[in-house]
């Protein structure tokens, strides 16, 4: 007679795996079928720099009462991770400076311990990172983006319109020193950093920082023409090409980013091109702002106000089915174009949503 008796405990794990997956809750697909796996958060509009691209030196910014506090945020995000998102970048504005920022960071790394969320990532000016570096850390933050578009303190001061290069450059020391790694993200503005692209490389990935350009999109009004700013990212990496070899790598984040080698440095560089280079078709991420809206595009002016769900009950139940609807809202792509930079072609500024 067949003995099944050592087949037993697996038929009962296939059991128990499948009760389980059913019972987990039903990811976030949108209707072109792609999962919702990461999410940004902005949690404030508010930021220390006016970066010449990014605001008008005059801001207008939220009134602090319409804010989501920092444990609305932290329930929101809970139920993005309950539902599948496995990524969440906080950004803003500059996210160093809401008040007491590190509680919600404190409250976000249980989902890093309990293993549903992969990482917990930032994307900074780098000016307050000297104070936070070593608690980030502490928490569970492997990796963060630092935005810096020149090395040049005088260009920095103009650029910003009110930063300090050297304190940017002391934050981020003070991260790689607490063992988190460093990405930074570079703006090609034309006639301002054009020419310092290749020393910006190479000094960058002298101390094992990866970079990554991105092109100026056409996201809120600011003092002037963008269309005078707009560098084309195939003309920076031409000119790279006369001095570096580039190899493509296949590294994909499901994000606007192409990835290639530096030979020569042994670092990677990446292109974030939403004006020549359409990469929605593999987008697995939306946005939310500090005031709980939720956009699904970083490019178009749909989106779900969660507030109302969020306030209207202790429950996740309204809230999370005010999320499943906007997912099955998510567009097919974006539809930028810089000759319609001015006025810009979204109203909202990058810091609303944080990139
Ligand atoms: N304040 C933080 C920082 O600068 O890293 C986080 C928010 S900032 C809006 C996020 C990224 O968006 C930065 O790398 C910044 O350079 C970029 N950015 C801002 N406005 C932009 C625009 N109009 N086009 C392209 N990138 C922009
Ligand atoms: Fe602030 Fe970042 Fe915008 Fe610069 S790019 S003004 S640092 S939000």
């Amino acid at each position: 007679m067949l003995d099944l008796s050592a087949d037993k405990p697996r038929a009962a794990e296939t059991a128990h795996d499948e009760a389980s997956t059913l019972l987990r809750p039903a990811p976030l697909i949108d209707p072109f079928q792609r999962a919702i796996t990461y999410l940004r958060l902005s949690v404030t509009d508010r930021c220390d720099f006016r970066c010449a691209y990014c605001m008008a030196e005059d801001m207008q910014f939220l009134p602090k009462r319409d804010l989501l506090t920092l444990e609305e945020l932290d329930r929101l995000c809970g139920v993005f991770v309950e539902r599948g998102v496995r990524k969440l970048r906080i950004t803003g504005g500059e996210p160093l400076v809401r008040r007491d920022i590190m509680q919600l960071f404190r409250r976000l790394s249980r989902h890093l311990k309990s293993g549903a969320l992969e990482e917990l990532t930032l994307t900074t000016n780098g000016s307050q990172l000297a104070r936070f570096a070593s608690e980030l850390a502490d928490l569970g933050v492997r990796r963060i983006n630092v935005s810096l578009d020149t090395l040049d303190p005088t260009k920095f001061r103009e650029i910003t319109r009110r930063g300090d290069l050297a304190t940017v450059l002391g934050g981020i020391e003070a991260a790689r020193a607490a063992g988190i790694k460093v990405k930074l993200n570079a703006v090609a503005l034309k006639g301002v950093n054009e020419d310092e692209i290749a020393p910006m490389l190479t000094w960058a990935h002298e101390r094992a920082m990866d970079m990554t350009l991105i092109e100026v999109m056409p996201l809120g009004e600011i003092d002037g023409d963008r269309t005078d700013q707009f560098l084309p990212l195939s003309v920076a990496r031409a000119r790279l090409e006369e001095r570096f070899t580039l190899t493509p790598l296949p590294d994909r984040t499901g994000g606007p980013a192409r990835y290639v080698r530096v030979e020569e440095t042994g670092g990677r560089l990446g292109f974030i091109t939403p004006l020549t280079h359409n990469f929605c078709e593999s987008c697995n991420r939306v946005r939310l702002t500090c005031t709980g809206k939720l956009y699904m595009c970083l490019g178009q002016e749909d989106a779900a106000d969660l507030r109302a769900a969020l306030r209207a009950s202790p429950d996740d139940a309204l809230v999370t089915r005010a999320v499943i609807e906007a997912i099955s809202r998510k567009p097919k792509g974006h539809d930028f174009v810089i000759e319609r930079a001015r006025p810009a072609a979204v109203p909202r500024h990058m810091s609303v949503t944080g990139g």
